[in-house]
């Protein structure tokens, strides 16, 4: 489909191709325009909720370049002019673009039904460029079921009205992040590759997008709370006040083994960054479990009164750094325990499959498999790379979803995947949803039905190192 056409089927609510005569959606709308009869060509889910001239010039435009000669259709020069002249239009009115919502099939033409994915180009030539970066990071199910809201910032997916408000909020906060784009997008990088566990790593991506439910994003939320810090009181509870300049997080930082002083007003992003790139690995890695235990310690004031001690927190997380990775004196049980996982091919099943997803530079999101057969060889690897922008919990269930999809397409039918994302797993095998990888989860379990034996297991991420 090309752009002219794009903007027919956007106004119109018609699709490009229509069965019977006539067949194609120029020659519907032609004649029509040409009699000036707008009014019967636009989608009448549209009238009242856009502007005339605007939809006069465009399609006029998208029909002067569907000409059969050459001679008859406008240069690209030309074309290019008016379109500019039609942003120009839209602009003056951006209460139009407020009450704008396109009619739902509107939606199903931006999604190539054969390949079940989004038409990216489509969908980069009809939105704006923010809006067209985050459709296309959602997952498309491969089932194409019917259209569902869900609030993915609730685990359970129920919409929550007041958090809109949060939400325009927060998208205002995310734009000021992102105007230092190069230095975020060096955050994500730098939180998928943290040496911790996936339920560390999840809880710094959900800092850094700052949705963790803090008092002060609870209030803006809508949520009617006070807004001050559980800790002190004496400021409101912000990511920045809480993991940086309370009183009791900056004795935290101070007892724990990295001795750090805070300093004085710098965000928690830039924070966050240094402790992520620090030299020493372990250092990196203390500074994540640091982060982490200040926000348990927190819940744990909040949730059960439980009073925090930030010499305790600051012991808590060298107690986990040992359980993360021992040396030989310190736990051997632990230890051992990884060595039979190292020594072992896995479970044995005739094919083993290995997956694991990352974050790249510029939003993308990528994936490694590896399969092994069951002497140990390895019998395929490949790399997938998506320019989409998801969580890292997201990003490993689609990982599983293609694995399976793999194992169907290569007639492989008795397989055990192997993945480091604990929250996966256990939706997969317990069938407990997870709002926001549920869709994808459900792809998964139709698509096991289809093979004669799945099983999905899991591994502590730094033995998981063959899909990395
Ligand atoms: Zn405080």
């Amino acid at each position: 489909m090309d752009l002219p056409i794009n903007y027919i089927v956007i106004y119109t609510g018609l699709p490009a191709v229509i069965k019977g005569n006539p067949s194609t959606i120029i020659e519907l709308v032609r004649p029509l325009l040409e009699k000036g009869d707008l009014n019967t060509i636009i989608d009448p889910r549209l009238k009242g909720k856009f502007d005339v001239n605007l939809g006069w010039k465009v399609l006029g435009l998208a029909i002067s370049c569907t000409a059969s000669t050459s001679i008859q259709r406008p240069t690209m020069s030309v074309v290019l002019t008016e379109l500019k002249q039609c942003v120009n239009l839209e602009s003056t009115s951006t209460s139009e673009r407020d009450i704008f919502v396109p009619p739902r099939h509107i939606y199903s033409a931006l999604i190539d039904p054969d390949t079940k994915q989004w038409n990216r180009q489509l969908v980069v030539q009809t939105f704006y460029p923010d809006e067209a970066k985050q459709i296309l990071s959602i997952p498309i199910s491969q089932r194409l079921p019917a259209d569902k809201i869900i609030w993915h910032y609730e685990r359970d997916g129920e919409f929550f009205v007041r958090s809109a408000h949060h939400l325009l909020k927060q998208h205002n906060s995310r734009d000021v992040a992102a105007s230092s784009g190069q230095q975020m997008n060096n955050l994500w990088r730098e939180i998928w590759k943290a040496p911790v566990p996936n339920r560390v790593r999840n809880f710094l991506w959900r800092l850094g997008k700052n949705i963790l439910p803090t008092r002060a994003n609870l209030v803006r939320k809508g949520v009617q709370i006070e807004n001050l810090c559980p800790q002190c009181h004496s400021a409101p509870e912000t990511i920045d006040h809480l993991f940086l300049h309370c009183h009791l997080t900056q004795l935290t930082w101070f007892a724990s083994q990295l001795g750090a002083r805070v300093p004085q007003s710098m965000p928690v992003h830039i924070w966050l960054l240094q402790g992520l790139t620090c030299d020493d690995t372990r250092g990196a890695q203390l500074f994540c479990v640091l982060m982490w235990k200040i926000w348990n310690a927190r819940n744990n004031l909040v949730f059960n009164n439980k009073l925090v001690d930030p010499i305790a927190i600051a012991h808590e997380a060298m107690y986990f750094m040992q359980e993360l990775s021992p040396s030989p004196h310190e736990n051997n049980a632990t230890l051992m325990q990884d060595a039979v996982l190292a020594a072992q091919p896995m479970p044995s099943a005739p094919h083993v499959f290995y997956v694991d997803g990352g974050c790249f530079s510029g939003n993308a999101t990528g994936w490694g498999m590896v399969i092994y057969n069951q002497s140990g060889h390895v019998v395929l690897s490949a790399c997938r790379k998506e320019l989409i922008d998801v969580e890292p919990v997201l990003a490993e269930a689609i990982g599983v979803r293609w694995c399976l999809q793999k194992a169907i397409e290569l007639n492989m039918t008795d397989i055990v995947i192997v993945s480091d994302a604990a929250t996966v797993v256990s939706c997969i095998n317990s069938n407990k949803p997870v709002a926001v990888i549920d869709l994808v989860i459900q792809d998964c379990n139709l698509l096991i039905e289809q093979l004669d034996s799945v099983v999905v297991t899991h591994v502590r991420r730094h033995l998981n190192v063959v899909a990395h």
